[in-house]
């Protein structure tokens, strides 16, 4: 009898394709601690990592709910159930950009809502546009699909107008096989937010092209105090929008896995194509699991608005404390936010002699401080390190210290 001996089986050229800058980074890294101090992990965008953030009695009640009616157990339309559709549309509509269940496709996360764009919009061969610092799973979608990604780079140029896209030099970028710009706002893993000039700006380029934008509006209204973000497509009225959103981060559960797709048609372009396409790249799957689905109208129409205010004012503290501690450091540049999770922090490698990149950075600051950061190159973004200001203020503090403390240790001028 032939066995399988030391033989490999072989996987496609596709699957091995999907890359992510995350795990490339810690691709064979063994991250050493330091044994005598306490592991702060700001690593993680996962709002339930600390246990400080709980999840809303009226979300779990209604997920009983569901189960206890037995009227979900089946398979639902794949694209979601109707009253997941319905309750999306009534919540995301406005006038300026109208909504109806047909014009929204439920999704494995937000994560599953770019899959389905990027696999409807591009062929192979294709071209993307991407912001940079990116979100890593924007690469990662677009390599599985062959996709090429093209970076436009946001920067901070002045306090007030920070990681803004250049948008000639995004103009430039594109060329006859660009499908569509991703806008990713607000942003993980800057923590801007677009003003609705940028915004407009952003659309001016869409719309000389007659190319689509996909907006990843996962962090739409989780801003600071005083700060607005504005979906996309209320600002524009030609251009076709697919806005990809969830309720993992604004409703602390994104094991959860409920995302969606606004389609924001404009004058018919999706309609022939585009939409019957979505739905089509749905049923690969059979849809999400209907449970989550059928507690959605609950979620959306009774968690008040003071539960994710609560958590951005835990995020806006924390903010505070970070950029308070960190903008007395030599060598150190910290970005102040004004949504979303996270913070970038500039690190001025010529500052520290002995730290050759912030791959370095990240390594030796868990070595010897046990404080755990991504390192820009996650990002396509060395010279930053990136921190989430999830955790109780008081660990915020600890990590801010014993940054500082590592950064004094190693500063030279
Ligand atoms: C977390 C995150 C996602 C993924 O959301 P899921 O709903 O967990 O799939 C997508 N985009 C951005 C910018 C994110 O930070």
């Amino acid at each position: 009898m032939m066995d399988f001996g030391e033989q490999t089986i072989i996987a496609s050229n596709e699957s091995k394709g999907i890359v992510n800058a995350v795990r490339d980074v810690f691709d064979g890294k063994k991250m050493e601690t330091n044994p005598t101090k306490e592991l702060l992990n700001l690593s993680i965008g996962d709002p339930t990592f600390f246990g400080n953030l709980p999840v809303h009695q009226v979300m779990k009640e209604a997920v009983k709910e569901a189960v206890d009616s037995d009227n979900f157990n089946g398979y639902g339309p794949a694209h979601g159930l109707l009253c997941a559709r319905q309750t999306v549309a009534k919540h995301y509509t406005t006038p300026e950009a109208p909504l109806t269940d047909d014009d929204i496709i439920i999704t494995c996360g937000c994560s599953g809502a770019l899959d389905s764009c990027f696999t409807v919009l591009g062929e192979p061969g294709q071209n993307i546009l991407v912001p940079v610092p990116v979100y890593p799973l924007d690469s990662c979608v677009a390599a599985s699909r062959g996709l090429t990604i093209k970076c436009y780079q946001l920067s901070v140029r002045q306090p007030d107008r920070q990681w803004e896209a250049d948008v000639d030099k995004m103009d430039q970028l594109i060329d006859k096989d660009t499908v569509a710009i991703v806008v990713v706002n607000p942003s993980n893993p800057c923590g801007s937010v677009y003003s609705k000039q940028h915004l407009l700006d952003i659309l001016a380029v869409a719309e000389k092209h007659s190319l689509p934008i996909i907006a990843d509006e996962i962090y739409n209204d989780l801003v600071y105090k005083g700060q607005h973000s504005y979906p996309i497509a209320t600002l524009s009225k030609n251009v076709p929008i697919l806005s990809c959103g969830g309720i993992g981060k604004k409703y602390l559960v994104p094991g959860w896995r409920v995302g969606w797709i606004l389609i924001h048609d404009r004058h018919d372009r999706f309609k022939k194509e585009v939409v019957p396409s979505l739905i089509k790249v749905s049923r690969k799957s059979l849809g999400i699991t209907t449970l989550v689905q059928a507690a959605l109208p609950k979620i959306l129409d009774t968690v008040p608005k003071s539960y994710y205010e609560n958590t951005m004012s835990l995020v806006e503290a924390n903010a505070n404390i970070a950029y308070g501690e960190l903008s007395v450091v030599g060598g150190l540049t910290p970005v102040m936010p004004s949504g979303a999770l996270y913070m970038m922090v500039g690190v001025e490698l010529s500052k520290f002699p002995h730290i050759n990149t912030t791959v370095e950075f990240m390594e030796k600051l868990m070595a010897e401080e046990s404080v755990f950061i991504l390192c820009g190159e996650c990002f396509l973004s060395p010279g930053f390190i990136r921190l989430v200001l999830l955790m109780p203020s008081e660990k915020m503090k600890e990590s801010c210290h014993r940054i500082r403390e590592f950064s004094y240790r190693h500063y030279e001028v």
